[in-house]
């Protein structure tokens, strides 16, 4: 049974934090089991899907779906239940007392529990041209938009584990990728580094940066510099994968919720968090499948477990019936 409909007077009972596919799902949910969510969508609602462009592996769109038109598709689901979106950042919060307080410039909530699904934003080199192409051949998403390379000249930057699965993910589709590191070495793990240069389609470029991605309505090459011998020249190629790492948004979590050493917020079990009724989904916990498809599971895991979890505190805060016993 779903708990009650009532809330307490300014008492959220569910507040989501971030409005990619983990908490656009999460509210799906939460609104399904009647807790009424408040979602703080971030000034920019839809996360990282707003930036891509064709979604084909998002299942049940065979066609392919646009980024955007997806992720207002997720909103509106969410909507027709009942979700309250406000595209509001969250400026600072505090767990440590109950209810858990949420703060945003203009407002401070109450909320009983708290689904944090901020996401993690990909890092970008900052060269002039990138982000005028996003979406027209620059990407940081080979799983998202390696399938529009296919038989092209494909570029890959970073020396990650990111950069080596990207790599390596895209030499299914392109006539040739091209690993571009800033130093002679690799950071990637040994195994990753081993099929990278086993592989007849890779080829490296080392102490090499990008100093502008080159092309006017899609990418057409990057102007290259040796970082050793301070040389230029341009490179031409269809497309620039950037991989040099994602960074998860968890700014304002600091201190108040366990972090790993890569800023991940930690959930040991499930979606729960270190603190008692904030729980966390998509990829400010996953720097490992970082799919739209598995943030929604992840949304979808979270709110079951905030509804839980109120189902738990409702019970437990009710009056127990008191049996007398016969005189
Ligand atoms: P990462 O390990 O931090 O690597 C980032 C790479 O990008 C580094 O090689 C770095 O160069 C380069 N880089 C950073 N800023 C740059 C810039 N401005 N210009 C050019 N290059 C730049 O990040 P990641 O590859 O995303 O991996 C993050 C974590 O997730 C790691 O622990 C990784 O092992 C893990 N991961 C695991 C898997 C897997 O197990 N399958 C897959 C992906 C990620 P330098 O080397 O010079 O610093």
């Amino acid at each position: 049974m779903a708990p009650s409909e009532s809330k307490e007077a300014g008492m959220e009972r569910v507040i989501i934090i971030g409005s990619g596919p983990a908490g656009l799902t999460a509210a799906v949910y939460a609104a399904r089991a009647n807790l009424h969510p408040l979602v703080l969508a971030g000034g920019l609602y839809g996360g990282q899907l707003m930036l891509t462009t064709e979604v084909e592996n998002y299942p049940g769109f065979p066609e392919g779906i646009q980024g955007p038109d997806l992720m207002i598709r997720f909103r509106e689901q969410a909507e027709r239940f009942g979700a309250r979106v406000e595209n509001v950042d969250v400026t600072s919060v505090d767990f440590g007392k109950r209810p858990h307080v949420v703060r945003t410039s203009e407002e401070q909530y109450e909320a009983q529990t708290i689904i944090v699904a901020t996401g993690a934003s990909a890092r970008w080199l900052d060269v002039p041209g990138e982000e005028r192409l996003r979406g027209r051949g620059v990407s940081s998403c080979a799983t998202c938009d390696g399938a529009f390379f296919r038989d092209k000249s494909v570029v890959v930057v970073g020396g990650g584990d990111s950069a080596a699965e990207e790599a390596l993910f895209l030499t299914r589709f392109g006539r040739q990728v091209t690993l571009i590191h800033r130093r002679d070495r690799l950071r990637a793990s040994k195994i990753m580094v081993d099929r990278m240069q086993a592989h007849e389609k890779i080829g490296f470029l080392w102490n090499t940066v990008v100093e502008e991605v080159l092309g006017e309505t899609h990418v057409t090459g990057l102007r290259l510099r040796n970082v050793q011998d301070g040389s230029t020249y341009d490179f031409g190629t269809d497309s620039l994968f950037v991989a040099i790492g994602h960074t998860p948004n968890t700014e304002v979590f600091a201190g108040q919720l366990d972090l790993d050493g890569l800023g991940y917020i930690v959930s040991p079990d499930g979606s729960a968090t270190n603190v008692d009724g904030v729980f966390v989904a998509g990829d400010v916990n996953d720097h490992r499948y970082r799919q739209a498809v598995t943030a929604a599971g992840a949304g979808c895991r979270a709110a079951m477990d905030a509804e839980k979890y109120l189902e738990a505190m409702e019970f437990s805060m009710k009056p127990t019936a008191v049996l007398q016993a016969p005189l």
